[in-house]
């Protein structure tokens, strides 16, 4: 899983580097699938089925778009911030990730918008190491983004990730009802797909009429991060994060 997290951590780097006023949000996904082609990944998004299968390997959402917005002529502009979403099949193995980027200068709130969701998730990260099960943290997820007066969408959530994208158990952000009969325990082994989704404005979320993009209900914006992490002895590893031993480094020079 280490291999396909690497991948999806490349394909971020080629991306972000071209967020950028004037950028199409296809130019994002274009960036990605090159990557993915390069080292014969399958990209897991294309294809996925709705009423309308999704259309590309990477889920690009603008401003008030929360998730699973379709990449296209949209042209990014100074002051936006754009959420990549994606994730990839390699030698039978899934990773999945998001970040979500200023284009530009954007205004301070919308900064922290930023700043509080990637804590929330490098927070749930460092928990996973001393909590024993999973509502533990997430409540404290949740109140971090209280904390900020932002909300956490409860509509979507993370989800168990290994040989397919989407698999048991269901991650949530914040303490769902679900929890009450669904907690697991945080043990070794366990590989999970952690993606808080905050917005500026209320959790409400609607989907537009391509059957894809989930915007705010609000029109306020919206911020998502997401890693792929596995629980070990050792303690969490983020199997999509950055490479750090000579080997993973090649790998991603490729
Ligand atoms: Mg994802
Ligand atoms: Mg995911």
């Amino acid at each position: 899983m280490r291999w396909a997290g690497l991948i999806v951590w490349r394909a971020h780097q080629e991306a972000a580097a071209l967020v950028a006023p004037g950028v199409k949000t296809a130019d994002l996904d274009a960036a990605v699938e090159a990557v993915f082609a390069r080292y014969r990944a399958e990209p897991l998004f294309k294809g996925v089925p709705g009423v309308v299968p999704f259309p590309a390997a990477t889920c690009v959402s603008v401003n008030e778009a929360v998730v699973h917005g379709i990449p296209g002529s949209r042209v990014l502009r100074a002051g936006d911030i754009v959420s990549i979403d994606t994730g990839c099949r390699f030698e039978g193995w899934c990773g999945d990730s998001a970040y979500t980027h200023a284009v530009g200068a954007i205004a301070p709130r919308w900064r922290q918008l930023l700043d509080v969701t990637r804590e929330t998730l490098e927070l749930s990260i460092r928990l996973l190491a001393v909590k024993q099960r999973w509502s533990e943290v997430a409540v404290e997820m949740a109140a971090k983004v209280r904390g900020a007066g932002f909300s956490v969408v409860e509509t979507f959530c993370g989800h168990g990730i290994g040989r397919g994208m989407h698999e048991e158990p269901q991650v949530p952000n914040h303490v769902a009802e679900s929890l009450k009969t669904k907690d697991f325990l945080l043990s070794p082994g366990l590989v999970l797909a952690i993606e808080p989704m905050v917005n500026m404005g209320g959790k409400r979320v609607r989907c537009l009429s391509d059957h894809w993009t989930q915007v705010a209900a609000d029109g306020l914006p919206s911020a998502h991060f997401e890693h792929t992490v596995a629980v070990t002895e050792r303690g969490p590893w983020v199997l999509t994060g950055p490479p750090i031993t000579p080997e993973e480094v090649a790998f991603c020079q490729r």
